[in-house]
């Protein structure tokens, strides 16, 4: 995809000539609030922010038809995934095989409510969801635009992004497979790699929805506020980027507002951001103890219990054999929770502290973090799958240990401190400098 650098100074005021009005937009980008005004872009092209490189913009050939086209296919993938099996397992009087709904119902069934409707609703339920909304969307397009469903759907949209883990489950569906190669018989079933092509056209699906233009096409490009300035940020101009559809407001005095385009509330920041992401991470902690020191998974083997806490079984990973396996859990597990933490809790407090500097390097910091926080999951994924397979009463069974919540729950929260966090903050006490 070939990228483009947004222009942001020298331009003649373009907000009366009809090219803008038809073509081109101003934006404030989403992490640094750099208000840019984005170039034509053809297909197979982006914009990135002048100061910050972050993405503001991507088309695609076709949207709509393309999104389509995904998101039937995805959704087919899908609903052979959860019709047929996913892997059996087959080792003297153990001869089992599940599908992938069963993975949740095995831990609802042993008590973890909690962990089997994240498990369900991160795998299944809300790609079904966001893929039928698509479908929805984008056929209305097609035809006569509804908007009083088409908004809602719109709007949601890029807030269930790093929900959707379809990704994440393969890799703990790979890790269970090495986890069962040595004690028992295992077969993939065709659900397996119906999941695996639905989790690439999940992706693929993603990528392909514009906001922007689904936006334009539902409402049109309202003209954004005749005194806006490219060049600085939106914040110093008393307006703001709005979240969902990227259009440019004015904001009251006291910072809040209402998007003319799209209805969503506006506020200058993110509310809160530090404290709320400070508290988040404090919960995050404090959960992240009895998530290392109790057992993750149970297995009772001829009446005979042994439990492995997430350390304790990256170690047995390590000892058989299975060294990719062990860094992977490693990663997952211990690197990316505790970097995570780490990184937010340093962004915070130089936030708080005004620090001018190096805004460019803890802004990528920033986003890494957001994007490899999700791959926590794999480890309860993993206790997910290997409770569903191994249930033989007293023979042989593996069951949730209480730290499968409490890592959950890790996740979960330190999720929602990233998303708590305003990347803009980190630009506010830079002022307009273009570099670090
Ligand atoms: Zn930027
Ligand atoms: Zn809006």
């Amino acid at each position: 995809m070939q990228a483009f650098v947004a222009i942001t100074e020298g331009e003649e005021n373009p907000l009366t000539t009809h090219v803008y009005k038809k073509r081109r937009r101003a934006r404030a980008c989403t992490a640094c609030d750099l208000v840019c005004l984005l170039p034509v872009l053809r297909p197979g092209e982006q914009a990135n922010c002048a100061r910050c490189r972050h993405v503001l913009a991507r088309r695609h050939l076709h949207p709509v038809q393309r999104s389509i086209a995904l998101a039937i296919t995805a959704l087919i993938s899908l609903l052979i995934a959860v019709t047929f099996p996913f892997i059996g397992v087959e080792a003297g009087s153990l001869d089992n095989q599940i599908l992938i709904g069963q993975t949740a119902e095995a831990l609802l069934i042993l008590h973890q409510p909690l962990v089997a409707t994240i498990v369900a609703v991160t795998v299944i339920v809300l790609p079904a969801l966001y893929l039928a909304g698509v479908i929805m969307m984008q056929a209305g397009m097609l035809r006569d635009i509804q908007r009083d469903y088409s908004d809602p759907i719109a709007r949601t949209f890029t807030k269930l992004h790093p929900w959707m883990m379809a990704d994440v489950f393969i890799i703990a569906a790979l890790v269970s497979l090495v986890k069962l190669v040595g004690m028992a018989e295992v077969h993939l079933g065709v659900s397996f790699w119906a999941y695996c092509l639905f989790a690439i056209l999940l992706l693929m699906t993603t990528r392909s929805v514009d906001t922007g233009w689904l936006w334009c096409s539902l409402a049109g490009e309202p003209a954004p506020p005749a005194n806006l300035r490219f060049g600085i940020s939106a914040a110093a101009q008393q307006m703001t980027g709005c979240p969902t559809c990227g259009l440019i407001n004015s904001l009251s005095a006291s910072g809040t507002g209402k998007c003319v385009r799209c209805g969503d509330r506006l506020h200058l920041r993110k509310q809160q951001s530090l404290q709320r992401t400070l508290a988040l991470l404090f919960t995050g902690v404090v959960l992240y103890i009895p998530a290392n020191t109790y057992p993750m998974m149970i297995t009772t083997s001829f009446g005979q219990s042994h439990s492995a806490t997430i350390i304790g079984g990256m170690i047995e990973f390590w000892k058989s054999g299975s060294q990719p396996i062990a860094v992977i859990i490693f990663v997952a597990s211990i690197l990316v929770p505790v970097l995570k933490m780490l990184t937010l809790i340093l962004l915070s407090w130089a936030v708080y502290q005004g620090a001018a500097t190096h805004a460019l390097h803890k802004t990528r910091l920033y986003h890494l973090t957001e994007l490899i926080g999700r791959w926590s999951m794999v480890d309860v994924f993993v206790v997910a799958i290997m409770v569903a397979l191994i249930q033989s009463g007293n023979l042989m069974s593996i069951t949730p240990g209480p730290a499968a919540l409490a890592f959950c729950a890790v996740v979960v929260i330190t999720m929602l401190a990233a998303m708590a966090f305003d990347p803009r903050l980190i630009w506010d006490s830079q002022g307009n400098r273009h570099e670090s």
